[in-house]
């Protein structure tokens, strides 16, 4: 079977393009209660972002500050709860900021309409219904969930995204001048998300042509972001960066990530470990799966004076690491992508154990 993936239903592009956010959802705001619901990072607030959402007296404008930990089924819960108890169903949700804030925006765009905890709709297609319109704007580049299937949420089970097609986002308003304040080591993990996502799209099963377009020019546009002449934090790889991020993005849902997901996964689920520094972490250990890949990335991170811890998993218990493997064993389908479909022969706890280990 090929997958029959659904993409974001309107996208724009370009600098500036903040701007047009209000004449956007305009002809959207007759719907059920008639007001929006703005979801915004907690980092604009009192900065010039905030006077430029383009929020009428009705709407409500809700910052959140996504640092403490990352987006849990329970605070969807809440927000949905207390929403429609003080004002009923909105119109629809505008998420502004990075990868949390995308992920918030569409679980909470989907739990509006769907009964009951959102830890029920852990997994794919178990949401039952379509959400209400949702529309996102990207602030830090590189995670790809502006277009992804996915909704990523933290529960008391598992990390696990609600997947489904109407998880995709409605609207994508793509201003690359949004980015400019991300600082420099959160620029550079979650850069090195979108590089990962590609690395590991090509390489494996679910790979094709249409997936692989997408993986080389992302990393085309990786490169002259991180890795060549005229590298670095500047307008011009800020739009090369966004782009990146999108293509990633699209490349990983036609295909699939890897093997450093996986572990990456392990490695949040269990120490709360931030995705895209987590992933960082996992991928310079995995020279014997992705050589050319890990290479490149020691290279890049040297160049931009990153350093990453190294001997972690001595300070950690057997039971974590027994632990994270189990997360890790789960997420089958990374597994089937690198090894194949018979790769419960070639991956046993034991070898993943044996994974977390190098870290
Ligand atoms: P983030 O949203 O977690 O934000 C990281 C930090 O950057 C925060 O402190 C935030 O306040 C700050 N920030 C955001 N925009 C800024 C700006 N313009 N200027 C200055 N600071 C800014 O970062 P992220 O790395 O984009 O997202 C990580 C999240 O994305 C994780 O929760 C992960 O699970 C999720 N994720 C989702 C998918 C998906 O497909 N749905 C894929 C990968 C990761
Ligand atoms: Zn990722």
């Amino acid at each position: 079977m090929h997958k029959n993936f659904k993409n974001i239903d309107k996208v724009v592009f370009g600098r500036s393009s903040f701007n047009q956010l209000d004449s956007i959802i305009a002809e959207k705001r007759h719907d059920h209660n008639k007001y929006f619901l703005f979801i915004v990072d907690n980092y604009f607030k009192g900065k010039e972002l905030e006077k430029r959402v383009p929020a009428k007296p009705e709407d409500i404008v809700m910052f959140i500050n996504v640092d403490a930990e990352e987006p849990t089924t329970k605070l969807i819960d809440t927000i949905r709860d207390n929403i429609l108890k003080s004002k009923g169903l909105p119109a629809g949700v505008v998420g502004i900021g990075g990868g949390s804030i995308m992920d918030i925006a569409k679980a909470v765009s989907l739990m509006f309409t769907n009964e009951g905890s959102s830890t029920l709709y852990q997994g794919l297609n178990l949401i039952k219904k379509p959400g209400i319109y949702h529309l996102g704007v990207p602030t830090v580049s590189g995670t790809g969930a502006e277009c992804s299937m996915t909704a990523v949420l933290t529960g008391s089970e598992k990390k696990l995204g609600l997947k489904c097609e109407w998880t995709v986002f409605n609207q994508v308003i793509l201003d690359p001048d949004l980015t400019g304040t991300v600082p420099k080591e959160q620029w550079f993990f979650t850069g090195m998300d979108t590089y990962i996502h590609c690395i590991e799209s090509e390489k494996g099963s679910c790979n094709n042509t249409y997936s692989y377009a997408y993986a080389e020019e992302a990393l085309k546009l990786c490169r002259d972001v991180f890795y060549n002449d005229g590298a670095g934090q500047n307008a011009v790889n800020d739009e090369k960066l966004m782009v990146a991020s999108l293509m990633g993005g699209l490349s990983l849902t036609v295909s699939e990530v890897g093997i450093c997901h996986a572990i990456s996964y392990g490695l949040s689920k269990i120490l709360h470990t931030r995705h895209c520094y987590s992933n960082c972490l996992v991928f310079q250990h995995l020279a014997d799966f992705y050589p050319q890949g890990v290479k490149e990335f020691k290279e890049m991170l040297a160049k931009h004076n990153i350093s990453l811890p190294e001997n972690l998993s001595k300070g950690w218990t057997n039971e974590q690491i027994a632990e994270m493997a189990q997360v890790a064993y789960k997420l089958t389908h990374m597994w089937n992508h690198y090894y194949g479909a018979d790769w419960r022969n070639k991956v046993t706890l034991d070898s993943i154990e044996a994974l977390f280990r190098r870290l």
